[in-house]
């Protein structure tokens, strides 16, 4: 059946591009030898600092965020090295499988997949490591398979309270440009992040933002690396190129992004952020349909995950918004299939984007037999009509 009208891709990531961005990125590709391309590289390198709020180093690579998770181990630590993990959920898991491939000895914190990292936990398993053989944390700031939301700024209190001295890496990929994120004030030692969630582009860039001290325990971590290497990435971006060839047309792309989000001001994107996440547990509570995370200080901003009543297919019901709605919603990952669906709200979204996507959602809620609470969607638009 053909489907007229724009398609809602309402998944937590991809997200929806902006015709901005998609007209810088319909360009001819231009030499990335050339000084043309210099000032590109200059121009994207000191937005993104903004962006992750850092006056360190950023790299870029070609890649997906799973690169970049492993583009953040490899820098920074050696064969055998232990890593302190938690499991708030499918991307934790993931990243976490990724340590354990590279070799690395993973202390992974049990979680309920429905909460976010407790820092009184990581405190506990700092404080009992007492000859630091813990050389890194790493924790998922914004748990995209259960819309739950970590408390960054209080991981590394914890970590500062037990003395420790291992790194801090954060993954922002579902955060960076949707949810305050803050590299330098929160002490984070690498920041990953790529192109195709809250910073509005297509998927193919990577991100790491380094610390110093990050950047000075890599002169000697000693897992292989070579692609992923810092160094000469670092040092060839000074003057404004690559070791390889980049991904020229999403870096255009990239400066248009970072240009809407300073036109915006970053400070009005999480405000945004926060008010359609809100309009949405509106929606979800007078669906009486329960959401996925628990703790209310814990809402995810970005997405939000709802819970199936008892006996019901989350993709069977997200199979019919699509086919009837042309709307794709994100399913449950991992142990979660089947049993939630999840509502993207980030990136490049608005008042009526959301009414569309909850209208939608409502629609197949009926369609699909599903017992719920009629009224989400006004209860939404009550709640942004008067915030
Ligand atoms: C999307 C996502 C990833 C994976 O990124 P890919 O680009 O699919 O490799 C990792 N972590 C989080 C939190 C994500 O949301």
């Amino acid at each position: 059946m053909i489907q007229r009208g724009k398609h809602f891709l309402q998944i937590p990531g991809p997200t929806n591009v902006p015709d901005r961005v998609l007209r810088a990125m319909a360009q001819p590709t231009i030499d990335h030898r050339g000084p043309e391309f210099a000032q590109l590289t200059h121009e994207v390198m000191e937005g993104l600092k903004q962006i992750f709020k850092t006056s360190g180093t950023v790299v870029i690579y070609p890649s997906s965020g799973t690169g970049a998770w492993e583009a953040s181990l490899v820098n920074t630590l050696s064969p055998g090295d232990r890593v302190l993990m938690y499991e708030t959920g499918f991307f934790a898991t993931q990243w976490k499988n990724v340590a354990v491939r590279l070799g690395l000895e993973v202390d992974f914190i049990p979680g309920d997949w429905r909460s976010g990292a407790d820092p009184v936990r990581v405190e506990q398993k700092l404080a009992e490591d007492q000859e630091k053989k813990i050389k890194a944390v790493a924790i998922v700031h914004n748990e995209t398979s259960t819309g739950v939301t970590s408390r960054v700024a209080e991981i590394r209190k914890a970590m500062d309270r037990a003395g420790h001295p291992a790194l801090l890496l954060v993954d922002t990929i579902s955060s960076l440009a949707s949810i305050d994120y803050r590299h330098d004030e929160w002490g984070v030692d690498v920041t990953v992040g790529c192109s195709q969630k809250g910073l509005m582009l297509p998927p193919g860039l990577g991100f790491n933002a380094i610390s110093e001290k990050a950047l000075a325990q890599s002169t000697s971590a000693r897992l292989p690396k070579s692609y992923w290497d810092w160094e000469a990435m670092i040092q060839i971006n000074s003057s404004g190129f690559f070791p390889f060839t980049p991904a020229t047309n999403l870096l255009f792309g990239l400066r248009e992004s970072i240009q809407l989000l300073m036109e915006e001001g970053l400070e009005n994107v999480f405000l945004r952020h926060h008010r359609l996440g809100e309009a949405t547990r509106q929606a979800v509570k007078a669906w009486e349909l329960e959401l996925l995370c628990k703790n209310p200080e814990e809402y995810s901003d970005s997405l939000t995950a709802v819970l199936m009543p008892e006996g019901h297919n989350a993709d069977v019901f997200r199979k019919l918004v699509l086919e009837k709605f042309n709307m794709s919603l994100g399913n449950g990952l991992g142990k979660l299939a089947g049993k939630v669906f999840r509502i993207g709200h980030l990136g490049d979204f608005n008042d009526l984007m959301l009414a569309g996507t909850l209208s939608g959602i409502e629609m197949g809620l009926t369609l699909s037999k599903i017992p719920f609470s009629k009224g989400g969607v006004m209860a939404a638009l009550d709640y942004l009509t008067y915030h």
